[in-house]
C-alpha cells in the first residue's frame, strides 16, 4: 500500500481518537518515545531514539498498586493499564527487543500482567533505517534496517510517501476506512532501492562467542576489559533488552503505593545485600555480568542473545566503550581459565 506524508499526519490524527499514540518526538538535540496528541508532532526522520521505545510498556518508573490498612484489612487498588496503545516510527530493532521481553515477561515462572496487558493492547508499526547509523550492526544479531520481526506494519520512506507492509491482521485494522491504493511498481522500485542502499558499516563476529563465555567466567580478561568503565549505567539503563527493576514501597501514615523502578547491573547497589556483602563488589564483576547476560544467560535461559545491536550503549557510554570492540577482544583472547 502507498500513503503520502501529509496523508499519514492525517491518518495519526484520526488514530489519535481513539489509541494513545506514541512517536518519536524531539526533545533538545534527541529523540524518544512520546504519546502525541496531534499528528504533526511526531518526527520520523530520525535515526534512533535515546531511549527505547520499551518504556511505553515498561516505564522507568510505575505504580504496581496502592494500598490502604484499615482495622479490618488492607485494601488494594491495583494500577493496570488496560488502554489501547500505538508505536508509530519505531526501528526494527526496537520492534525485535519486544519478542525478547515477552520471553522474559511471560515466561513458565513468572507473568507480569502490567506488561503484558499493555503489549497485548499495543499495535506496532514499524519504520525502516534508510541510513543505519555508525553504530548500528543489528544484521549481526538476525535482523536488519527493514526487517519485519514482531511489527504489524512497516513503513518504508521512499522520499514524499511511505510505501506500507502490511505483516499481521491487527496492521490490516489499523488501515481499515483508509483506502490506500496499492503501492504501483514504481513506488515498489524506489522501495527497492532504498533498501538496497541501506548498507550497515559494522559487522560483528559472534560465532563461537557463547561457548567461550562458558569457560571465561575467571578469565584475567576481564580484569583489563572493564577498566575504562564508571558504572554511570547508561548503557544498560537505555538499552531495548534490559529489563531488571527495583520494587519500593512509598508509604505515609497508612497507606501508599508499591512502585517499580527501572534498575541497572551496572550499579554497584543493585547487588548489595543487606548484611553489607556484594557478590559483585567492583566494576569488574558487574562488567561481566552484562556481558554474560547478554550474551551467555540469556542464550542458557531462553536460547537468544539479549542484544539487538541498537547501538544505543555504544552512543551513550561517556567513555566510548563499545561493546563491538569488548565482544572482539574476547573473541580474539586465548581461553586461559575456567576455575578461581
Ligand atoms: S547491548 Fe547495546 S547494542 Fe545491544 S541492544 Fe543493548 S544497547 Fe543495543
Ligand atoms: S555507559 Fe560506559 S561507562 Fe557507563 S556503565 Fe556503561 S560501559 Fe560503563
Amino acid at each position: 500500500m502507498l500513503v503520502n506524508k501529509g496523508q499519514f499526519t492525517d491518518w495519526l490524527n484520526q488514530l489519535i481518537q481513539v489509541y494513545q499514540v506514541y512517536a518519536p518526538v524531539k526533545e533538545d538535540d534527541y529523540f524518544c518515545f512520546k504519546k502525541i496528541n496531534s499528528g504533526d508532532q511526531a518526527t520520523l526522520n530520525y535515526t534512533n531514539s535515546k531511549v527505547p521505545p520499551k518504556e511505553v510498556l515498561f516505564p522507568r518508573s510505575e505504580k504496581l498498586f496502592c494500598y490502604r490498612c484499615e482495622n479490618d484489612g488492607v485494601q488494594l487498588t491495583e494500577q493496570i493499564d488496560e488502554s489501547k496503545k500505538i508505536i508509530v516510527g519505531l526501528r526494527p530493532c526496537d520492534a525485535k527487543s519486544f519478542l525478547l521481553l515477552d520471553g522474559v515477561f511471560n515466561s513458565d515462572k513468572y507473568h507480569d500482567p502490567y506488561y503484558l496487558i499493555r503489549r497485548n493492547n499495543t499495535v506496532l508499526v514499524g519504520l525502516g533505517c534508510n541510513q543505519p547509523a555508525a553504530t548500528c550492526f543489528c544484521t549481526s544479531l538476525g535482523g536488519g534496517p527493514f526487517a519485519t520481526e514482531g511489527l504489524d506494519l512497516l513503513l518504508v520512506d521512499i522520499g514524499d510517501r511511505y510505501v506500507v507492509e502490511v505483516l499481521t491482521d491487527r496492521g490490516r485494522e489499523l488501515l481499515s476506512g483508509m483506502e490506500l491504493p496499492a503501492a504501483n511498481q514504481e513506488a515498489q522500485e524506489a522501495a527497492r532501492i532504498v533498501k538496497e542502499g541501506a548498507a550497515l558499516s559494522t559487522q560483528v563476529n559472534l560465532e563461537g562467542l557463547k561457548s567461550k563465555l562458558d569457560v571465561i567466567f575467571y578469565d584475567p580478561i576481564w580484569d583489563l576489559i572493564h577498566e575504562k568503565c564508571l558504572g554511570c549505567a547508561a548503557c544498560t539503563y537505555t538499552c531495548p533488552t534490559c529489563h531488571c527493576f527495583d520494587i519500593v514501597d512509598e508509604a505515609e501514615g497508612n497507606e501508599g503505593c508499591r512502585i517499580r523502578n527501572w534498575d541497572a547491573c551496572m550499579f554497584p547497589l543493585f547487588t548489595l545485600h543487606g548484611s553489607g556483602h556484594n557478590p559483585r563488589p567492583t566494576g569488574k564483576e558487574r562488567f561481566r555480568q552484562r556481558v554474560m547476560h547478554k550474551f551467555k544467560y540469556f542464550v542458557d535461559n531462553f536460547n537468544a542473545i539479549a542484544c539487538v545491536g541498537c547501538g544505543r550503549c555504544i552512543i551513550n557510554c561517556p567513555v566510548n566503550l563499545d561493546i563491538r570492540e569488548v565482544l572482539a577482544e574476547i573473541q580474539g583472547s586465548e581461553v586461559r581459565s575456567d576455575k578461581q
